[in-house]
């Protein structure tokens, strides 16, 4: 089963993706994750990526697209996969359905979860990443998900692992270039959104309001997929 996930940042996206990985197995391929590995690995592809997601901006589509693409290639994608940050626009949407035509693999599932932008911006400041896994999700102002304290200090609340921010989440201007990226239906993630839901055929789109909690997210999202 392969799985493409869009919602704009703040939407949960990545914590529905990991659900989805835990219940098919699955990999959660993130976009965003590989280039944050990348910048903490301090490689070439990580030295390159740094400042475009320091400031919002998308890491140019020559660096990010044969990323992706390759990553697709790998063993573990051969039974499915969830990709999740990508596509991004129109072009990477264009070249990603190209990709997957030419290597024969279907697209099954299109999963949209739809946030309004005052929301989406809300939730991002207060979430927290896990040093140890990218799946845990952690957020300081939702007690599904609200990391523990220990020592007098908030550690993941799956783990115990220590609990970093994102450089990005915390700043004001990256967070609402980011959202115009996202909402951007002329040439942004929403073109993109809008070119798979036109695309017909086999693939299923399944839209869901991202207003409820975690669980009820899941559970519409779940209802649809099989
Ligand atoms: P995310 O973790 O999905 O919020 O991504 C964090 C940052 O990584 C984004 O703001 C971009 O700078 C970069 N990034 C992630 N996915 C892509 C993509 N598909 N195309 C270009 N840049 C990306």
């Amino acid at each position: 089963m392969n799985i493409l996930v869009f919602g704009p940042n703040g939407s949960g996206k990545g914590t529905q993706g990991a659900i989805i990985q835990k219940k098919y197995g699955m990999p959660h391929i993130e976009s965003g994750a590989i280039f944050r590995q990348n910048i903490g690995g301090g490689t070439e592809l990580g030295k390159k990526a740094k400042a475009y997601i320091d400031r919002g901006d998308l890491v140019p589509d020559d660096i990010t697209i044969p990323m992706i693409l390759n990553r697709l290639q790998e063993s573990d994608c051969q039974k499915g996969w969830i990709l999740d940050g990508f596509p991004r626009n129109k072009v990477q949407a264009e070249t990603l359905a190209k990709a997957l035509k030419d290597a024969g693999m279907n697209l099954d599932y299109v999963i949209e979860i739809v946030l309004p932008r005052d929301v989406a911006k809300l939730r991002i400041t207060g979430r927290r990443l896990c040093v140890n896994d990218n799946n845990h999700p952690n957020h300081i102002a939702f007690d599904a998900i609200k990391p523990v304290e220990k020592d007098g200090k908030m550690v993941c609340r799956v783990c115990g692992g220590e609990l970093k921010t994102r450089p990005d989440d915390q700043d004001d201007a990256a967070i609402d270039k980011r959202h115009d990226i996202y909402y951007d239906d002329k040439t942004g993630t929403m073109a993109a959104v809008n070119f798979f839901k036109g695309l017909g055929g086999d693939t299923k789109v399944i839209s869901v309001d991202g207003r409820p909690s975690i669980g009820e997210v899941t559970e519409a999202i779940m209802k649809e997929l099989n």
